[in-house]
């Protein structure tokens, strides 16, 4: 571990950007590092390191670690500190569709009936947002996608008219564990599909549909996922070296 001197940082105080900013740029890039295998799963985050990399003070990359802890990207230990959370395996991918089967269908067929005009025209706007978004392998490229699907899942949550539907939904925290796990163009082509299946559903208001179309896309993206999840880490790197080359 190197010791680099917590002194020598505060002569950056003179012309510093907003600490709002400084948080804020430290929390992207510093995700975008996890995101995209570059700080390794398991891999412990030496803070004094990571700020002189980022040319940032460590106030912000503390601050953004503890917003990447609550995302659950990033796991605190009591004596070893920060480490990378480990990526899905194959029993914890079950567990997580486990309950959004349980929860996601039938917030979907609520939706269908309680949505409001106003909210059907955001979930349709989210649809076409995702289709108009850059859907690349690496997390710069897919930023927007991933925020854009997130807001999907979590409005239908928002308009089953249960909060706590919502929260247990917004608590899990998936969809960045997921992305992290695989995320290929074709991956993206599927998945809009499939929202467009659900949307089209609740905007009709048939309550069974909606459940159903929400079903299947639980389905597919179970599927998409198994296998990465199955090859543990040592496969996710495979899959990721190979996925580089194909643009
Ligand atoms: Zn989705």
């Amino acid at each position: 571990m190197k010791n680099a001197g917590k002194g020598s940082r505060s002569s950056s105080r003179a012309h510093r950007p907003s600490r709002q900013i400084l948080t804020d740029g430290a929390y992207e890039t510093i995700k975008e590092l996890v995101m995209d295998n570059q700080l390794e799963p398991g891999e412990r985050i030496n803070i004094e390191e990571l700020a002189r990399q980022l040319e940032i003070s460590t106030t912000p990359v503390r601050e953004a670690l503890a917003r990447l802890e609550s995302d659950g990207l990033i796991r605190k230990r009591a004596l070893t500190g920060y480490a990378v959370a480990p990526l899905l395996d194959l029993a914890s991918l079950g567990h997580l569709f486990e309950i959004r089967h349980l929860l996601e269908p039938h917030a979907a067929a609520k939706a269908a009936k309680l949505a409001n005009d106003l909210e059907l025209a955001n979930l349709r706007e989210m649809v076409e947002l995702m289709r108009a978004d850059d859907i690349g392998d690496a997390y710069g490229h897919y930023r927007a996608f991933a925020a854009h699907d997130t807001e999907f899942h979590a409005l239908i949550a928002r308009y089953s008219g249960n909060p706590v539907l919502e929260q247990t939904l917004a608590g899990l925290h998936f969809q960045w564990h997921l992305y992290r796990l695989r995320f290929e163009p074709e991956v993206g082509l599927d998945t809009i599909a499939e929202h467009a299946n659900i949307a089209t559903a609740i905007l009709q208001r048939d309550a069974a549909a909606a459940a159903e179309a929400m079903r299947e896309h639980l389905r597919q993206s179970e599927q998409r996922l198994l296998p990465v999840a199955q090859g543990g880490a040592q496969g996710f790197k495979r899959d990721r070296g190979s996925g580089d080359t194909a643009r």
